[in-house]
Parts: C-alpha cells; sequence; structure tokens
C-alpha cells in the first residue's frame, strides 16, 4: 500500500536538461514544486578524466535504471524486436546533461513549417510518401524569447549571425533573428578548426563556431572551460557545463520551494473520476508513495513519456493516460547519425586538448538552405568538425586503408605518426516523422520492476538516406579542400533505427486532438493538467541537437502552467 504524502502543487518527474530546469519559472512564480528523480545527486568530484571508465565502460550510461529498461527495437512491424544492448541516457539530478557534448542550438526557422514552407516552394508532392509531418503550431518567432531566456538562464556561448535581421558573416547566416547576442563568446578554436574554416570558406561555404551550453568565461558563479579534452562522455569537472544541476535546481532549491527527492522510481500517474491528474506513484527501493498533485509534468525522457502514460490505464484513459486518440508513441523519430565522414591528413590536427562542442559548423545544405528543386529530398544536413580526442579512441581510429591489419608493429608505427591526423565530422540531418515509425509497450520484454519496456518500431526511410548520401558528398568536398590525403564515408543504411540520444515524438505537440497529444503549451489534449517536457513534444528535429529547443519548450510549457493556473489546474 502506497503511503500518501502531503498534496503539492506541482510534481516534476525526471530532473534532467528539461525537468530541471522547469523547476525555476515554476518556484519563481511561487509555485510550490517536488522533483521525483531516479538517480542521485552527482557532483564534479565524480567525473575524473578517465577514458576507461567514461568512455570504454560506459559508466553514466550504465547507471540504474535506464539500463534496466533498455528498449527493444526493430525495423518494421513485421519483425520481431530485439532488446538493446545499452541505453544511451543517464539518471541523475541533471539527466544527460552531465556526460552529454553541450551543443546548444536553436532550430532554423524552416523546421517549424516544413510542410508549408516545402509546399510553397517546391509543391506538396514534395513531402515524402507516408511521413505524418506537420508544422508546428507556432514558428520560430514564438520560441525566440524563450531561447533567448535559456541562452542566459543557463550561460551559452556563441557567435550570433544574425541579431534582430542583420546578419554578421562570423557566425550562422542562416540562423533565425535572435534579440540579442550570446550571453558568452563563441568556445575558443585552434590552428584546425580555422584552417577547416578557412577551406570551407575557400568553397564559398559560411563556416561559423558552433553554440555550446558550456563557459567560455567565467559566467554566473563558474569558471570558463579548461579545454582539458574529457568532456565526451563525461562530467565537467570544473562545471563550467550548464547541465540544470549547476544552474537552475540550484536556484530553485534557495527558494525553499523545490524538494528534491532522488532515487525516487516514477512508476504511474493517477487520475481523479473526471479523467484529471491527481498525482504520481513512486517508489524508493521496495517502498510505494504516492505524491499528490495539482499538476504533473512528465519529463523523463523521450522513450520514458510514452512507457509512463502507455503503462498508467484507467477506466478514463483505458489504452494510456491521454491516449484516447491513439496518438501516444506515434510519429517517432531519431536522428540519422549513420553516414559519417572520416579523413587522414598529412599533418597533425594537435586537438588532444578539445572538446565536442569546440567546432566548426556549416549550415549551407541544412534545412531549406539551398535549392532543393532538382534533388530527391527535403531537408539536409550540418556539416561539423570538432576538437576530440583522447588516447585510446586515438589508437582505435582505423589505418584508412593504408595497412593490411590493424596490429602489430606496423599498425603501432601507424598509430604513433597519425594518431593526431585523423578527423571524423558530425553530421545532423533532418529526420521526419513516418506512419509506419512508433513506439508501443513491448509484449514480452520488461524492466526489473516487471514493467514493460518500450518497443521501438522504425527505419529511416527513402529521404533520409538521400539526404545523408548528398551530405556525406559535401562533407568529402570539404575535408578534400582542406588537404585530407584520405577519406572516408559510412554507409547511409536503412536499417532499424534503434534507440537514440535524439529521439522525438511519441507525444507530439500540436492544435489538432487527432494526431497530437499535447497542445501549443505542451499540455495534453485530454487530461488538462499534464503537461509534457521534452524533445518527445517535437514533430521535427532540424538538422541540430535537440537539448535547447526542448529546454526552450520546457522553459515556456513551465511558466505557461504558472501564469494560466487556475484555468489549467481547475
Ligand atoms: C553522449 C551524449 C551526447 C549528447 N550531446 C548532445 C549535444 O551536444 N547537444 C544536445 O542538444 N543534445 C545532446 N545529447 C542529447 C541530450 O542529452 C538530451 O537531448 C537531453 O538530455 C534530453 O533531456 P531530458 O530532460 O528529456 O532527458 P535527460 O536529460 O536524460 O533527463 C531525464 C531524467 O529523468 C529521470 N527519469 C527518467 N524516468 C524517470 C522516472 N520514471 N522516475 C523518475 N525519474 C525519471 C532520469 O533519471 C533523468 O535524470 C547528448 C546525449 C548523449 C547521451
Ligand atoms: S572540456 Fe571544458 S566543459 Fe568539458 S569537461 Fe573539460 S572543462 Fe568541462
Amino acid at each position: 500500500m502506497a503511503r500518501r504524502l502531503q498534496e503539492t502543487d506541482v510534481v516534476i518527474v525526471g530532473l534532467g536538461a528539461v525537468g530541471g530546469l522547469a523547476t525555476l519559472p515554476l518556484v519563481e512564480a511561487g509555485l510550490q514544486v517536488v522533483g521525483l528523480e531516479a538517480g542521485t545527486w552527482l557532483s564534479r568530484h565524480d567525473f575524473v578524466p578517465d577514458e576507461i571508465r567514461n568512455n570504454t565502460r560506459d559508466w553514466p550510461m550504465l547507471v540504474q535504471k535506464a539500463y534496466l529498461e533498455r528498449p527493444t527495437s526493430r525495423a518494421t512491424a513485421a519483425q520481431n524486436a530485439n532488446r538493446v544492448g545499452g541505453h544511451p541516457m543517464m539518471n541523475a539530478v541533471g539527466g544527460t546533461t552531465w556526460h552529454y557534448w553541450a551543443q546548444a542550438w536553436r532550430l532554423n526557422p524552416w523546421d517549424f513549417r516544413v510542410v508549408s514552407e516545402t509546399t510553397r516552394r517546391y509543391g506538396a508532392s514534395r513531402i515524402p510518401a507516408g511521413s505524418t509531418v506537420e508544422d508546428w503550431p507556432f514558428g520560430y518567432e514564438e520560441l525566440e524569447p524563450y531561447y533567448d531566456r535559456v541562452e542566459r538562464e543557463t550561460g551559452v556561448s556563441g557567435q550570433a549571425g544574425n541579431v534582430q535581421g542583420t546578419i554578421d558573416p562570423r557566425g550562422n547566416p542562416f540562423e533565425g533573428p535572435r534579440r540579442r547576442e550570446f550571453p558568452m563568446p563563441p568556445l575558443r578554436g585552434t590552428a584546425f578548426l580555422e584552417h577547416m574554416a578557412e577551406s570551407a570558406r575557400s568553397l564559398g561555404w559560411k563556416p561559423f563556431p558552433g553554440p555550446a551550453s558550456i563557459n567560455s568565461e567565467a559566467y554566473d558563479g563558474r569558471p570558463g572551460c579548461v579545454y582539458h579534452g574529457f568532456c565526451n562522455m563525461g562530467g565537467c569537472h570544473v562545471d563550467a557545463k550548464s547541465g540544470p544541476h549547476v544552474t537552475t535546481i540550484p536556484k530553485a532549491l534557495a527558494t525553499g520551494r523545490l524538494t528534491v527527492v532522488t532515487r525516487a522510481h516514477a512508476t504511474t500517474i493517477e487520475v481523479d473520476g473526471e479523467g484529471r491528474v491527481a498525482g504520481v506513484n513512486y517508489l524508493i527501493g521496495s517502498n510505494e508513495y504516492f505524491q499528490p498533485a495539482r499538476a504533473v509534468l512528465i519529463a523523463g525522457y523521450t522513450y520514458e513519456n510514452s512507457r509512463i502514460l502507455l503503462t498508467s490505464t484507467s477506466p478514463a484513459y483505458p489504452i494510456g493516460l491521454s491516449n484516447n486518440h491513439g496518438q501516444v508513441g506515434r510519429h517517432y523519430f531519431s536522428h540519422h547519425q549513420a553516414g559519417g565522414v572520416g579523413a587522414l591528413f598529412p599533418f597533425d590536427l594537435k586537438s588532444w586538448y578539445g572538446l565536442p562542442a569546440q567546432g566548426v559548423a556549416v549550415d549551407d545544405f541544412a534545412d531549406d538552405n539551398f535549392d532543393h528543386s532538382d534533388l530527391n529530398f527535403i531537408g539536409g544536413g550540418n556539416l561539423w568538425v570538432m576538437s576530440d580526442r583522447r588516447p585510446i579512441s586515438a589508437a582505435g581510429v582505423g589505418s584508412y586503408g593504408r595497412i593490411s591489419r590493424n596490429w602489430g608493429s606496423e599498425w603501432k608505427a601507424f598509430i604513433r605518426d597519425n594518431a593526431d591526423r585523423t578527423s571524423s565530422s558530425y553530421i545532423q540531418k533532418t529526420t521526419l516523422p513516418y506512419e509506419t515509425n512508433f513506439l508501443d509497450l513491448d509484449p514480452a520484454a520488461t524492466d526489473s520492476l516487471g514493467m514493460p519496456v518500450i518497443r521501438i518500431t522504425g527505419q529511416f526511410k527513402e529521404n533520409e538516406v538521400a539526404i545523408a548520401n548528398y551530405v556525406m558528398d559535401r562533407m568529402e568536398e570539404w575535408y578534400g579542400e582542406a588537404g585530407a590525403i584520405e577519406v572516408t564515408r559510412g554507409g547511409a543504411g536503412m536499417g532499424a533505427m534503434g534507440p537514440s540520444t535524439h529521439a522525438y515524438g511519441g507525444t507530439r505537440m500540436g492544435d489538432n486532438p487527432e494526431t497530437n497529444v499535447v497542445d501549443r503549451w505542451g499540455f495534453s489534449h485530454e487530461a488538462p493538467n499534464l503537461g509534457v517536457l521534452g524533445a518527445s513534444v517535437m514533430g521535427t528535429s532540424g538538422a541540430r541537437n535537440p537539448t535547447l529547443t526542448a529546454q526552450a519548450l520546457a522553459w515556456r510549457t513551465a511558466q505557461h502552467l504558472a501564469e494560466s493556473w487556475s484555468s489549467i489546474v481547475g
């Protein structure tokens, strides 16, 4: 029998990138908030620069709950799903922002209007067959103030390319207008990154340093990055990385209105007789609790957001909370991260000190920034070259076909000479939602509590594969211009999507309750005091990482809850 706790105003399930951020606007509005977090507090002392622990043994990802509820995956509904080997996300106060790369992109205006802009420029027939993509219920302009607030509140460094319509060639000329500069200048460059930028310019492209949720200088009581080279899968040992555990959560706690409950595994959400949300059931070890609340915000990442809704059944919601229209789990997609391009250079790149968010980007082939009239796809990719290298990964780069076997003295000599001469690009590409890609509960596989895990049914389609091939060509061109002596490219495959660190949909946002789970503010179309935070509400991905957009949306949802309190909670 669960112990019933004292009612609070708002419960947030999950204190990661979005839930941890949403605490602040709620408590600043005077609301009492309980944050249920399955993980524990960590500190910068938990992340020594240790490549074996963090990268080889995947310590950040092999913690507690996330690993135990690894989804199953299949490409199509006709196949059996298999349990995947790992779950990329993290359980802790601060969530995956502990070990993420911290690239902090805004979406471009096109990403909000994919259907209408594609139709206007090329005709409706260019929307790929079977895609369920919709325009967002609002445009970039609506989200811009929230992007700005989150950038200031958490601390983002970068070079603006468009301030109130004035283009600055040092930044991204394709970005939507921002009201002001970034709070901090971009992370510093390196000689190799500047060389890559120069090569892009000689191709007629417009390179720029990418934005990062990392202090490039002291900001808000935290120091600047020291470029120590263990950022990729490591937490920051000086707190220069701007996760909510060092930004919004401490500020929210200082108000006295936020209670953080760690090791609290939320299992189901209860509703009252009218179908309104009444509170959250959770476990700490084998102890059961019920936390009553006037509003609930779920923020457990894309897979958990759908799972907790689908497992919360009741007479009002027999196939899952907020699922009477059968939309929970639909419109799922993830970034197509196959199709990388690597290069070998005839000179040292001097990238032992660096981090994956320190790089040079090219947006010329992203979104609709180029003419697609004669192409067989819509969307595109953002090309990214970074400065990131550690000893063990450097030893695993492969020999670019230059030697016959990857072991022995010949291989050792190759690695000794070339360990700092390789570069691998990172290309984020548009992925669209399709009718046949979705999340549901696996009928057989369970977590340690015996609850079903999420089953991912997903496959990249022709549009995504065509983008991958196109942007890999551009990346090869760029490395070639920069003097690479060998270039390799990955396959653009159409296998099962599998789980992703950039997973979208399942609780899509939109005005139409027949095709969306939450409304334009992030609240359920069916249970009005239930909100959803995270990329699970996003209907398009653009060609850039999701977190800053998910955080801007989370701030907006939380602020809306505070401002419309009486109409939402009744
Ligand atoms: C290696 C790596 C690199 C990345 N790099 C970038 C990048 O450069 N830029 C970018 O934009 N994105 C990046 N991402 C993605 C980014 O981490 C996610 O977009 C972001 O963390 C998602 O935020 P979230 O709050 O939805 O989930 P998380 O940050 O994962 O937080 C979810 C929280 O909910 C908790 N939780 C889950 N279920 C429950 C439950 N039932 N009860 C209680 N608590 C629960 C979890 O413990 C966790 O703390 C990266 C991810 C990884 C793994
Ligand atoms: S590279 Fe910078 S942000 Fe990353 S962990 Fe090191 S000091 Fe922190």
